[in-house]
């Protein structure tokens, strides 16, 4: 565990509560997993039967083009099932709010349905928010086959994203975490409808705590995280979180204008004391193309953030749902 995390984690447990008897959601968002799906249902079914009787999973199927649904509704009368189906592919983050919002157990559990998140950790998970931590999150401590330049961006990214922030990101903290129905409650009630979850996570506070671990390889088909769609995500995330990039520009503006004063004095002193035989072109010409370069680059952020305001005031809805199957058995336990 790095230290970063033993800063979230507080040093002692929390006392230990007397926690009501389990009632687990898992939320497994689901994007063309048509080769994974069946195989992981019936694992994870398997192991939470273990911690509890009383669970459903909430299955969101975001808008796969793959024969996922088919292989989930073919589970529907063997698991306890609770199967949404959005209307078209909304993203990762909306899938995992959609399942939050339906999840209906006092403990909500996110977990990949491609089998890296290992279900062995279920139990350990479970203990901890028993002993009386709100949320468990799955830190991950080897990114093995990743590229440099993957990991250069990661690097970057949680740079940048925590310089500044009142708000913390813990780096490599994923989407596998285990939480407290007041954490979700909380989730839920958070207005805006472009989700960076991670970040989410970390704004609602809430007694926390790290557990290391390494992730599987996919049993089958690919990542939908290709680079463009995690620098797409990087840029939600900032936009979402923190104002330093925009912040970064005044202080950048603020320096080149005391440059500028400092050269300007010494050009009037350069022109009283020696004349003034006119040079200078390259200097002009480089500084001419260094400030509009400078220029487009703030106001191509300006525009960054904009765009995350208009596409919040719009107040379009996260996701929309095509298909709700609910056979949960927590249905009537509410
Ligand atoms: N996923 C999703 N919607 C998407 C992309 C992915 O619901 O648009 C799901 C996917 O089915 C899997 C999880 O999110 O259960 C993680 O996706 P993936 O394995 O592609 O990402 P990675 O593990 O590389 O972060
Ligand atoms: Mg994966």
């Amino acid at each position: 565990m790095t230290d970063f995390h033993a800063e979230y984690a507080p040093a002692a447990p929390p006392a230990q509560l007397p926690r009501p008897p389990l009632r687990l959601s898992c939320v497994v968002p689901a994007y063309n997993e048509q080769a994974n799906i069946e195989g992981f249902l019936r694992a994870l079914a398997q192991t939470v039967q273990q911690l509890t009787p009383d669970y459903e999973i909430v299955v969101v199927n975001d808008g796969s083009r793959d024969n996922t649904h088919e292989m989930v509704m073919r589970l529907s009368s063997e698991l306890p099932l609770r199967y949404l189906a959005l209307s078209r592919n909304f993203g990762k983050e909306a899938a995992l709010s959609a399942g939050i919002d339906h999840a209906r157990g006092n403990a909500v559990l996110l977990i990949d349905a491609d089998f890296q998140h290992p279900l062995e950790m279920l139990s350990e998970m479970h203990a901890l928010w028993q002993a009386g931590y709100e949320m468990v999150y799955g830190v991950i401590t080897d990114r093995g086959a990743e590229s440099g330049a993957k990991r250069m961006g990661t690097n970057l990214f949680y740079h940048v994203m925590n310089s500044g922030n009142a708000v913390k990101l813990p780096p490599n903290a994923g989407d596998f975490r285990w939480m407290d129905r007041k954490v979700a409650d909380a989730l839920k009630a958070l207005p805006e409808h472009n989700r960076f979850m991670k970040g989410l996570y970390a704004w609602v506070g809430f007694k926390t705590v790290a557990l290391p671990f390494v992730p599987k390889d996919r049993v089958a088909g690919n990542s939908s995280f290709n680079l463009r769609r995690l620098g797409s995500l990087a840029l939600l995330g900032l936009t979402s979180f923190t104002t330093l990039p925009l912040r970064i520009w005044s202080m950048v503006g603020g320096a080149i204008s005391l440059m500028a004063l400092a050269y300007g004095f010494w050009i009037a002193i350069e022109t009283m004391f020696f004349g003034n035989p006119l040079r200078g072109w390259p200097t002009l010409a480089a500084s001419i193309m260094l400030f509009s370069g400078v220029q487009l680059l703030s106001i191509g952020i300006l525009g960054e953030y904009i765009g995350r305001i208009y596409e919040e005031v719009k107040r379009r809805p996260t996701y929309l749902i095509a298909h709700d199957e609910d056979r949960s058995p927590l249905r009537d336990k509410l």
